[in-house]
């Protein structure tokens, strides 16, 4: 039986994809093999290749000005390769601190330029994000680094900030589920594991001004010039993943473009905070303007029946619903793929666990 799985990535995808793939897993595109055995050189993997790409370009409206990179090392190594690739030695940059994300992406920043935290919420036990017109880039910043949507505190901004410095966004759990404008954007990155297919590859949208100032000695995989000269194929990149996110991409265009996903996800959001905010039982303490549509954290009034809870949601199809780690409690991940049915079924769960127990 196939449940509704709320986890935060890997994560759900979506079942038409999945059928396609494994309708032509063993014959694809009449090459009498699969996906995965055919050269990432032969003609019919470079025309899914450039396919998913201008799939995802038609979907976010880029023009010529952006390049569209499909990167291993995920979005881990994007916190390394964004400093390498857009700054010299002894820069300064900007992040913004909104949680656990943001926290590691400054860490991993600080290993290569003057990191300056232009903002922080670690104060407010990251619940909020920085109120709209209150950010700003310093003097002299290479560029300023947020993340749009933190995938383990729930905290999503509600507006993308207006800063001089060239911005740059982790993406990773928050991309293409609504329209944006990417000209806002100097660089954008994404793990494609939660809204744009499996694990294995991490797009990054990048303009191409920025594009021509790595240091010399970054990773040729990660120089953003040089893997847009090769068209993301320097080394043999994964393919079945290149191909699943191209379904994907496909399905994301079958089921309406991004204002439907952005319809579908706010009703989906408002659904289970409807649920929480309407109960004693359960409680979500992010700022009610900063909550993401895409991961919803919340808690239990007894942490005691945690265990229970989650024990009767699996028995009940609903999977994967404990909080990260770090942190505790549960978190419901509804991206794109996850169908308003799911998250009602979530509710109605919450809601029978609380006549039994609360
Ligand atoms: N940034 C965000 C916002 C994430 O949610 C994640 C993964 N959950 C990462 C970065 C790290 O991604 P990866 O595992 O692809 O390196």
């Amino acid at each position: 039986m196939r449940v509704y799985n709320f986890a935060a990535g890997p994560a759900t995808m979506p079942l038409d994809v999945l059928t396609r793939a494994q309708s032509e897993l063993t014959d694809w595109a009449d090459e009498g093999m699969s996906v995965m055995e055919v050269s990432h050189r032969s003609a019919a993997f470079v025309r899914t290749a450039e396919g998913a790409e201008s799939r995802l370009r038609s979907l976010l409206g880029l023009g010529d000005d952006y390049e569209v990179l499909f990167l291993q090392g995920g979005a881990t190594g994007q916190f390394s390769a964004v400093p390498l690739n857009l700054t010299a030695p002894g820069a300064t940059v900007d992040y913004v601190n909104t949680g656990a994300w943001s926290a590691k992406a400054i860490k991993e920043a600080r290993k290569y330029a003057q990191v300056r935290v232009v903002a922080d919420e670690e104060a407010t036990g990251y619940a909020s994000a920085p109120e709209p017109g209150t950010l700003a880039s310093g003097p002299g910043a290479a560029y300023l680094h947020y993340t749009p949507n933190e995938t383990i505190g729930g905290v999503e901004f509600g507006y993308v900030p207006s800063v001089e410095a060239p911005l740059v966004a982790d993406m990773s759990s928050t991309i293409l589920s609504r329209p944006i404008d990417v000209s806002q954007f100097g660089l954008i990155y994404a793990g494609a594991q939660k809204n744009l297919g499996p694990a294995g590859l991490c797009v990054v949208i990048v303009r191409t001004d920025l594009l021509g100032r790595a240091r010399p000695e970054t990773p040729s995989v990660w120089d953003y010039r040089q893997m847009a000269a090769a068209g993301s194929m320097l080394n043999t990149p994964p393919t079945f993943a290149w191909y699943l996110l191209g379904l994907t991409l496909e399905w994301i265009e079958q089921t309406g473009g991004l204002s439907a996903m952005a319809e579908r996800n706010q009703a989906k959001a408002a659904m289970l905070y409807a649920s929480i905010d309407g109960s004693d039982y359960y409680s979500n303490p992010v700022a009610p303007d900063a909550r993401s549509w895409m991961n919803v954290p919340f808690l239990l009034a007894d942490p005691s029946r945690e265990a229970d809870f989650l024990a009767g949601a699996k028995a009940a199809g609903l999977a994967n619903l404990e909080g990260h780690r770090s942190v505790g409690g549960m978190r419901a991940s509804i991206y794109n793929a996850m169908p308003l049915e799911g998250v009602r079924a979530l509710t109605d769960y919450m809601a029978d666990f609380e006549r039994h127990h609360a």
